[in-house]
């Protein structure tokens, strides 16, 4: 089962695949709670719900044993002009990664099942997942030896860099698990320095600091602190993965065809600054950019524009 399942995330256009024996994160669970415990998730409550579940994948899905893991490399092929209000490179495809990778896991289950039968994954509970239930999926990831987590707090693999997405199936079987890979951070602490709002630390994140959370999930407006901090992002901050030695060495362009890059990577600030609510609403129908929305892309660029030169 663990060759066929490796060889079939592949086949279904996964870049890396790894498989962990599904059980308590005993020493996520400590990190986790102490970081909520400060207060660094902000305003993102859901993140202090089921706090359980999200260190144990048995009690989210009752029964499962095995957890895979897989990633997409969504490096992309183009990029914005430095001048231009930054997106993040996660929310440059004109599709919704969630879609994306949601429909590569579903044929791999699929196919799974397929081979091994029904009863391999969970017909009652939901069992796979795309940044949509409490699963700690670096952890995961980390435990399933697709890469290590970096001071930056994002998944490093090996040959492919960080700027991969990742999806979480539960399986009700054993197999053979991967190892961890080591750690190669080493003594750099480029990410850290490079932080334009210091949210990064030796300790871990503050997702209060972090212009991903300011630009998306903060509700109201950015704190005047964090103004002269922006760094040019309208939405989202790749800041600390760019400066990552291991991104300049492995990072190349994605090849996936599901995420080509949307237009509004052509756009200048005029452009974003004249868009009405209704063509924002047509323009990113299906693009992971909506999250933030109208009101918060307005308030965002406003900042910019009045601490640009
Ligand atoms: S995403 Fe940007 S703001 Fe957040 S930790 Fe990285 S560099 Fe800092
Ligand atoms: S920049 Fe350096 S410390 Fe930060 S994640 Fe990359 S290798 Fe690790």
């Amino acid at each position: 089962m663990y060759d066929f399942i490796k060889k079939t995330a592949a086949f279904v256009g996964f870049d890396a695949c790894g498989i962990a024996k599904a059980e308590r994160l005993d020493k996520d669970a400590v990190c986790v709670n102490e970081w909520l415990q400060n207060g660094c998730h902000g305003e993102m409550a859901y993140l202090s719900r089921n706090v359980e579940k999200r260190v144990d994948p048995v009690l989210l899905t009752p029964g499962c044993r095995s957890v895979v893991m897989a990633a997409l490399n969504y490096y992309p092929r183009k990029h914005q002009n430095s001048s231009a209000p930054q997106i993040a490179k996660y929310a440059y495809s004109a599709t919704d990664y969630h879609q994306v990778v949601k429909e590569k896991l579903s044929l791999l289950e699929k196919i799974i099942r397929e081979k091994y039968g029904e009863h391999v994954v969970s017909k009652d509970f939901r069992h796979c997942f795309v940044d949509s239930a409490p699963v700690l999926e670096r952890a995961w990831a980390e435990r399933a030896g697709l890469g290590w987590i970096g001071k930056h707090t994002q998944l490093i693999v090996p040959q492919t860099g960080s700027y991969c997405f990742l999806g979480v199936l539960l399986l009700n079987a054993e197999t053979h698990y991967d190892k961890p890979v080591k750690n190669r951070c080493g003594t750099c602490t480029r990410c850290i320095s490079a932080c334009p709002t210091r949210a990064l630390s030796e300790r871990g994140m503050d997702a209060r600091r972090c212009l991903a959370y300011l630009t998306i999930e903060k509700k109201g407006e950015i704190p005047v602190e964090f103004h002269p901090k922006m760094s040019n992002c309208l939405t989202g901050c790749d800041v600390c993965a760019d400066v990552c030695p291991w991104n300049k060495k492995w990072a190349t362009p994605n090849t996936h065809p599901e995420l080509t890059e949307a237009d509004f990577l052509e756009w200048d600030m005029d452009k974003w600054q004249s868009l009405s609510e209704e063509d924002f609403n047509r323009v990113f129908k299906k693009s992971a950019v909506k999250r933030a929305g109208y009101k918060k892309i307005g308030q965002n660029l406003q900042v910019l524009s009045d601490h640009t030169d």
